[in-house]
């Protein structure tokens, strides 16, 4: 069974480039084109996943977010939100109304679906219910709030520990700077190179050697991604 995605987009031409890019790789899309019929669509069909434009005709896409999320039969849906504006309060706002993820236009079709991807299989059982998330010789526990490197407790700080959770129950999924500042910090650092020094000190407890890692990886341009090496690359 095909997954289904609701594209709610008023730019027809932008709407049809996402639906063609997702149906190639075997998604089932609708689109639609207004704020309303976005809502209506989202409650009647229940789509496995909503990519979802800020500005739309009638309600607009934060509003269509908030409910979604207000909505025990829809709250569960993961949404993605197509934003303009380069105003990172906008970013914000998304996250706020419960947005799991956005990307500023233009994008590039891979990169959605990459998203896309990533979102449906962090959603899917078995990933996000994972108390314990192993990836080679890292245990990531997330009931007790502790990782373990092969077998031993790693000390930790609180923020840390975090960023190592959020990049393991993303598993082999590239996340990117600013979703990782959004998770982690809240927005309260403005500066994704807080990301990137946080991640240089969990190289230096997680890898063996900090220079050149196995596990904790860049992933140019686009962010970084959690994984054993030598495992098959699931984004590519
Ligand atoms: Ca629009």
């Amino acid at each position: 069974m095909p997954e289904r995605i609701l594209v709610v987009e008023d730019e027809k031409t932008i709407a049809e480039l996402i639906a063609e890019a997702l149906k190639r790789r075997g998604y089932r899309v609708e689109a639609v084109h207004d704020g309303d019929g976005g809502l209506y669509a989202v409650e009647t069909t229940l789509p496995d996943l909503v990519i979802l434009d800020v500005m739309l005709p009638g309600m607009d896409g934060w509003e269509v977010c908030r409910r979604i999320r207000e909505n025990p039969a829809t709250k569960g849906i993961p949404v993605l939100m197509l934003t303009a504006r380069r105003d990172e309060r906008d970013l914000l706002a998304g996250f706020d109304v419960g947005a799991d993820d956005y990307m500023k236009k233009p994008f590039s079709v891979n990169e959605l679906a990459a998203r896309v991807k990533s979102l449906l299989r962090r959603r899917s059982p078995g990933e996000t219910d994972e108390k314990v998330i192993v990836i080679g010789p890292l245990a990531v526990d997330t009931e007790k709030g502790e990782a373990l490197l092969k077998g031993s407790i790693l000390d930790l700080t609180a923020t840390e520990f975090l960023l190592l959770e959020v990049l393991a129950s993303s598993r082999g999924s590239v996340v990117s700077r600013d979703t990782l500042l959004a998770r982690v910090w809240g927005y309260s650092a403005a500066d994704t190179r807080t990301v990137d020094m946080h991640v240089f000190r969990l190289r230096r407890k997680i890898e063996e050697d900090p220079e050149n890692p196995k596990l904790l990886q860049t992933v140019r341009g686009r962010g970084f991604r959690l994984q054993e090496e030598g495992a098959a690359d699931e984004n590519s």
